[in-house]
C-alpha cells in the first residue's frame, strides 16, 4: 500500500485550509441567511423548514378563489401565498434564492402527487408558465421552470408526466408581451388581454398548466386557451401557492388593497 508523502500531506491540509479561507470569505462577502426569519448561516432554519413543510402538507383545490378562470378548470394549490411559503417564493423568484429550490421544489412535488389521480390515465405534460420576457431579463432564470425540472431529476413527479416547455410569450415572435402580472394591479388583472400566450403542444396532448401563484386564474385561463388553441387538452392546474384557500372565495372586486397580516405582497 502506497503511502502519501508528507509534503503531500502538507499541502492537502493547506489546500483544505484555503478551502475553508475562502467559504469564510464568501460567507463574510454574500452571508447566507434564512430566507423567511434572517437566522444566519442557513438558506432556510430548520423551525421556518418545518413550518413550510407543514403548511404545504395538504394541497387543496383553489379554483373557487380564482374568478377569472374562465371556462373553469380544476386547480390544486400546494398552500396558500403566506407565512413561510410565500417569504421562500418571493426570495427565490425576486433575490435569486436559487438555493431554495430543492424545498420549493418539494412542496410542488407533494401537489402535482395530489393532483395527478385526478387526471385521466395516459401520458400527461406538465407545461410551466412561461416567466414574461422582462421579468426573465431582470431574474435570468425561469422560476417554474426551474422547480419542475427539479421535480424531474429527483424523481419525484407523478408516474407518465413530462415537464414540457410548450408555452411561449410572444413578446418572443416580436409582439409586444403583456405587463408582469404582479404589476397589472386589480384593474389590469380583469382585462388582462388574451392573447399573450402561444403554444406549441401537439394536438391531442393531454396537458397540466403548472405556475408559481394563483391570483384571479388570469394567467392559467389565458395558458388554457393558447394550449387548447393547438388543439391540446388542458386536463387541470397546479400551483405552488393560492393568495387564498376555497374557504374565502374571492371575486374580481374583492382583492385585497393591500397584505393582511402574514401576507405578502404580489
Ligand atoms: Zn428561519
Amino acid at each position: 500500500m502506497p503511502t502519501t508523502p508528507p509534503c503531500a500531506r502538507r499541502l492537502d491540509r493547506a489546500a483544505t485550509r484555503a478551502l475553508d479561507r475562502l467559504a469564510e470569505a464568501a460567507e463574510v462577502l454574500v452571508p447566507v441567511e434564512c430566507a423567511v426569519c434572517r437566522a444566519p448561516g442557513t438558506a432556510l432554519c430548520r423551525p421556518c423548514r418545518l413550518l413550510l413543510r407543514r403548511s404545504c402538507t395538504r394541497p387543496f383545490e383553489a379554483s373557487s378563489a380564482a374568478p377569472l378562470l374562465d371556462p373553469p378548470l380544476p386547480v390544486t394549490a400546494a398552500g396558500r401565498y403566506a407565512h413561510e411559503l410565500a417569504g421562500c417564493l418571493l426570495a427565490f423568484k425576486n433575490a435569486g434564492r436559487t438555493d431554495l429550490t430543492p424545498v420549493l421544489a418539494a412542496c410542488l412535488a407533494t401537489a402535482l402527487r395530489s393532483a395527478a389521480p385526478s387526471w385521466p390515465p395516459g401520458p400527461v405534460l406538465l407545461v410551466p408558465v412561461p416567466t414574461a420576457p422582462s421579468a426573465l431579463r431582470r431574474r435570468w432564470f425561469d422560476p417554474v421552470r426551474v422547480l419542475l425540472e427539479d421535480c424531474a431529476r429527483r424523481g419525484v413527479l407523478p408516474a407518465g408526466t413530462t415537464v414540457d416547455r410548450h408555452l411561449r410569450h410572444r413578446g418572443a415572435t416580436g409582439l409586444r408581451p403583456g405587463p408582469a402580472q404582479k404589476r397589472l394591479g386589480r384593474a389590469g388583472r380583469r382585462t388582462r388581454p388574451a392573447g399573450s400566450l402561444r403554444a406549441t403542444a401537439p394536438a391531442g396532448a393531454r396537458c397540466v398548466v403548472v405556475d408559481d401563484v394563483l391570483t384571479t386564474g388570469a394567467t392559467l385561463a389565458e395558458a388554457a386557451r393558447a394550449l387548447r388553441a393547438g388543439g391540446a387538452e388542458v386536463v387541470g392546474a397546479v400551483v405552488l401557492a393560492a393568495v387564498r384557500p376555497p374557504a374565502v372565495p374571492l371575486t374580481a372586486d374583492s382583492l385585497p388593497a393591500r397584505p393582511e397580516a402574514g401576507e405578502y405582497p404580489l
